[in-house]
């Protein structure tokens, strides 16, 4: 793909075709090689100008990824500015485990949401049905190895990018260390047993504890009711995924290279020979214009990281793709007794709810509604929402007894894309100037890091060093086959 033309906006629209000229006035546009850290020096055939539509967590660290291998690139958000969406209402977990990701042996096991977490309101929908059929495949414990085995290179590749920003950047973002994963019952220890497989195999440390053993740790956590056990993991991290994103934001609007057109919501990607482009709705304030006339950015590619919001964009360029929006909860309470408080960020293994200490408050995340796409689209009825927030409110007192002031807490919802195969759809398709980066499901932050620097690899033409399993596994036309 060229990316030597630069005409790239509507001759009628100077408007936003400042958008490009802004990056090619910004000082540091073509030499700040020394400025990322893992620039990849002379492997450009062309700097490309790509646009990525999307300013969660996915979309920002595209951008990252795409301006740390040399391109130009214009992050295009509806919202005022970035991690308005998912990406607010975030557990706190930064990489996934084999014993957090929302697949596999102990993953909606139970059909009563009191023990599996998940509120099923499927009703007779079909599709959602067919979806749960087939993440239910991913329970039995051989399917679940393989495809975490097919993630695993994801992970190391995004914890790897991390690193180098945190220590690049020396970016502060409420960062703690450790996660401790409790398991309530003697069956779901049992279906927790694949998981530590995989964490013996890769020889990731970890301890397995006795209810005993977790309370010498974390002094918090009560021994009656009784509990299977945990498994710590010391080095993995949590930390404030909104935050991070906000500052890596500032640092890439400072280091030059990258243009964010906040409060612009994308209606439309156009895609011939020369060019891609992406139509806009018009700017807040704007008054509504005929159909000929549409603000336009053009580019060398598109990179649609949008959220729930990708499956329409992608609906209408006739690609169908079979994820499945679920909606989450978050409660943020303040410290009600600091004796009782937890200094790790405790996990429910099988519920999938995490218990994290950021300051004075606990950041309770999890309680999933599963409904058909067009329920989730509507607001959520009251009851449902009690329901909800009743599991988050419920695990805070069995794990972490009288730490939190649940009823002072602040509610929040949202929801993310999960894949029926549990991976995050990353790749080309359509159309070589068309790329796709979403489904990140529940472990989105950690991911798009790997993800985004596979899309920096595809449009560059550059080797990626994720495995051609890996590479496939992720690819957004795999469904089709
Ligand atoms: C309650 C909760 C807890 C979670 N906990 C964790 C956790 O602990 N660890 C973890 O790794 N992950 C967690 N996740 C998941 C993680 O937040 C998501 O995987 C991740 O945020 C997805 O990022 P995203 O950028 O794809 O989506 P989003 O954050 O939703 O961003 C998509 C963006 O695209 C914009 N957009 C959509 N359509 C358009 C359009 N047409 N034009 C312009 N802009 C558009 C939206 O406004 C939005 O800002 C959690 C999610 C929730 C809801």
């Amino acid at each position: 793909m060229p990316g030597d033309s630069f005409d790239c906006y509507h001759s009628a629209f100077h408007q936003i075709g400042a958008a490009w000229a802004a990056i090619d006035a910004a000082p540091h546009v073509t030499h700040t090689e020394n400025a990322w850290p893992h620039a990849r020096r002379g492997q450009l055939e062309s700097i490309m100008d790509v646009i990525v539509i999307g300013g969660g967590i996915v979309g920002v660290a595209t951008a990252y990824q795409l301006r740390a291998a040399g391109h130009r690139v214009c992050v295009v958000e509806r919202h005022a500015t970035v991690a308005q969406g998912a990406t607010y209402g975030h557990g706190g977990t930064l990489l996934p485990t084999p014993l957090d990701v929302w697949f596999g042996p102990t993953f909606m096991q139970h059909r009563q949401a009191a023990k599996s977490g998940v509120i099923r309101k499927t009703g007779f929908n079909g599709p959602v049905r067919e979806f749960i059929r087939k993440l239910a495949t991913l329970a039995e414990p051989d399917a679940f190895k393989k495809q975490f085995a097919l993630l695993r290179p994801l992970v190391e590749s995004a914890r790897e990018s991390l690193a180098d920003i945190e220590h690049h950047f020396n970016l502060e973002f409420e960062q703690s260390k450790g996660q401790l994963y409790l398991v309530r019952s003697a069956r779901d220890w049992e279906l927790t047993e694949p998981a530590l497989e995989l964490l013996r195999q890769f020889e990731a440390p970890h301890h397995v504890l006795s209810p005993q053993e977790c309370q010498d740790i974390e002094h918090s956590i009560p021994l009656e009711p009784h509990f299977a056990g945990g498994v710590l993991i010391e080095d993995e991290g949590t930390a404030n995924c909104p935050l991070f994103a906000k500052l890596l934001k500032q640092t890439l609007d400072a280091q030059g290279g990258v243009q964010f057109q906040c409060g612009r919501e994308v209606t439309g990607i156009r895609l011939d020979n020369q060019r891609a482009a992406v139509e806009l709705a018009p700017a807040n304030g704007e008054s509504a214009r005929s159909s000929r006339e549409v603000d336009v950015i053009s580019a060398d590619a598109v990179v649609v990281a949008a959220g729930v919001g990708s499956l329409a964009l992608l609906e209408k360029l006739r690609l169908n793709l079979p994820l499945h929006p679920l909606r989450l909860h978050n409660l943020v309470a303040p410290i009600a007794r600091e004796e009782f408080a937890p200094h790790t960020t405790v996990i429910d293994a099988v519920k999938r709810i995490t218990i994290t200490r950021s300051n004075h408050r606990l950041r309770i995340a999890g309680g999933a509604v599963l409904q058909s796409a067009s329920q989730t689209k509507q607001p959520l009825p009251e009851p449902l929402t009690k329901e909800a927030l009743a599991l988050l409110g419920q695990a805070t007192h069995d794990w972490v007894p009288g730490s939190a002031r649940i009823s002072a807490a602040l509610p929040w919802e949202g929801a993310k894309l999960l894949s029926p195969d549990g991976l995050p759809v990353t790749g080309n398709a359509l159309h070589p100037r068309l790329f796709v980066n979403a489904g990140h499901g529940p472990v989105g932050w950690g991911l798009a890091f790997g993800t985004g620097k596979l899309i920096a690899n595809l449009v560059s033409g550059a080797p990626s060093e994720l495995s051609p399993d890996t590479i496939a596994a992720l690819r957004p036309e795999r469904f089709r086959e």
